[in-house]
């Protein structure tokens, strides 16, 4: 019996220890890394916000400085390019006029950047005046741009209202790689980036993206377990906006919202996803604007 104990308790340690072992180091709140697959294509992350960086033989493509609430993460940016290349950081792109992606462009602007956004960008930034978010220097109009530095082809296509009035979708033709914030989350349910959302437009933005010639997404935030997207992500966030919007399409109709719509939207085949209990009533919230407002 004595024995037996024992080696229960002995397989109970090993167990713990296992377990201990097996959790995962804690996460750096910065990490900069390369994209597989590719000779220069970055993908820096601040907390839970990320944005991609090319470095090309003449200059640094960098984009959104993601240093809102975090008076550093400018610089901590730079500093991260600087470990890989002493080359000049010739542009700073913003994704759209969100102080948590774009806050934090001095750094850039001191280092000899010139920041590029969609016209609306400068329209909405010049009104609000934040603080710690930087006016563009140029401005990008729905016709879109295409950027070449030091060999690389970056272009910036405006394909219309989404989760933003002003989101410039990056595509690198030649890596097959997107960089596009907020709109098409990696394998989670969307959540508080539904307040600025235009749910039908955003339907049609998706589409657009989709139709584009591209193999992987880079995500404004993490994807699950920092992957990047794949053209099944996209369409699996359409497919999800999609269903949303015909469940409150008919609580709306039938007089449901705000209450009790908002509480009785069930997504079950999204459950396991992560954000899910988060963000439901935020979805909720936006579709019975659209179905039960008219806006
Ligand atoms: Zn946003």
């Amino acid at each position: 019996m004595l024995r037996t104990a024992s080696c229960i308790a002995g397989a109970a340690l090993v167990a713990l220890s296992l377990g201990a072992q097996a959790q995962a180091p804690a996460r750096p709140q910065i990490a900069t890394t390369k994209v597989e697959g590719t000779d220069n294509v970055y993908v820096f992350r601040n907390g839970g916000h990320q944005a991609m960086f090319v470095v090309t033989r003449d200059g640094v493509i960098a984009t959104d400085p993601v240093a809102y609430g975090r008076p550093t993460g400018g610089q901590d940016y730079v500093n991260e390019i600087r470990k890989v290349t002493d080359k000049p950081i010739k542009y700073l792109i913003y994704s759209h006029h969100h102080f948590d992606h774009i806050a934090g462009g001095k750094a850039f602007k001191d280092a000899g950047a010139k920041i590029i956004a969609h016209q609306r960008v400068k329209e909405r930034l010049s009104v609000l005046k934040d603080p710690h978010t930087v006016l563009p220097d140029e401005s990008v109009s729905d016709k879109g741009r295409i950027i070449k530095l030091g060999g690389t082809t970056l272009e910036l296509w405006y394909l219309g209202l989404n989760h933003s009035d002003s989101t410039l979708v990056m595509n690198l033709p030649k890596e097959k790689i997107i960089f596009v914030v907020d709109t098409i989350p990696v394998g989670q349910v969307p959540g508080r980036g539904m307040i600025d959302f235009y749910p039908l437009e955003a339907e049609q933005f998706i589409k657009k993206v989709l139709a584009l010639d591209w193999e992987r997404l880079i995500p404004g935030h993490p994807g699950v377990n920092d992957r990047l997207g794949s053209k099944k992500d996209a369409e699996d966030q359409l497919q999800l906006l999609q269903d949303a919007s015909a469940e409150m399409k008919t609580m709306a109709q039938d007089g449901k919202c705000w209450e009790p719509a908002e509480k009785e939207l069930k997504m079950s085949k999204y459950q396991s996803w992560p954000g899910y209990a988060a963000g439901l009533p935020l979805i909720a919230r936006r579709y019975c604007g659209l179905w039960g407002r008219g806006t």
